[in-house]
């Protein structure tokens, strides 16, 4: 018998049909048994990956299991999950849906580290600074300023959000 908790087992390849509404089968005849305990409800759980908590997101799946969505999600660069609970009534119509918002903390912050990282170069002898997007812009500026100033020495530093300034070591070879 089912228990209140157990996770909602899809038929094979409905998680690969993509983009519709949940559907519910496959066990419709273990729910049409009359049970001893009638007023029981019991939840359906199922999972979705999405794109952001707003109303207007992307949503993919559904999957029976959060290790399914979480892979789905980190594949399409998508930083949250979104659980399903249906209760269910006696006659297995839903009563009530839930659902929770979950963030895939290592996703977002991928996400967001490769919009917001930039690199700062500060010469350790003079203070001159600048900021680049690309490495190969932070090295030139480096060249450059070594170049125009005999003994100065041009420390990197990676700035990211939430994280800070970081310095990269040794970065001149
Ligand atoms: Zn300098």
């Amino acid at each position: 018998m089912r228990s209140a908790a157990s996770e909602l087992h899809f038929p094979q390849g409905l998680s690969d049909r993509g983009l519709k509404q949940p559907q519910r089968a496959g066990f419709a005849t273990q729910i049409s048994k009359p049970r001893a305990k009638p007023a029981m409800a019991f939840k359906e759980i199922f999972w979705m990956a999405c794109d952001s908590t707003e109303q207007l997101r992307a949503e993919y799946g559904p999957f029976h299991t959060r290790a399914e969505a979480e892979t789905e999600a980190r594949k399409l660069g998508f930083g949250y999950l979104l659980r399903y609970e249906h209760i269910l009534g006696e006659g297995e119509e839903i009563q009530e849906v839930r659902c929770i918002f979950i963030e895939l903390p290592g996703a977002v912050a991928a996400i967001s580290e490769v919009i917001q990282t930039t690199l700062h170069t500060r010469c350790a002898t003079c203070g001159e600074s600048a900021v680049h997007d690309q490495p190969w812009q932070a090295e030139v500026w480096a060249d450059i300023h070594e170049f125009e100033h005999s003994r100065h020495r041009v420390r990197l530093f990676e700035h990211s959000r939430g994280r800070g300034l970081k310095e990269i070591c040794d970065w001149r070879g």
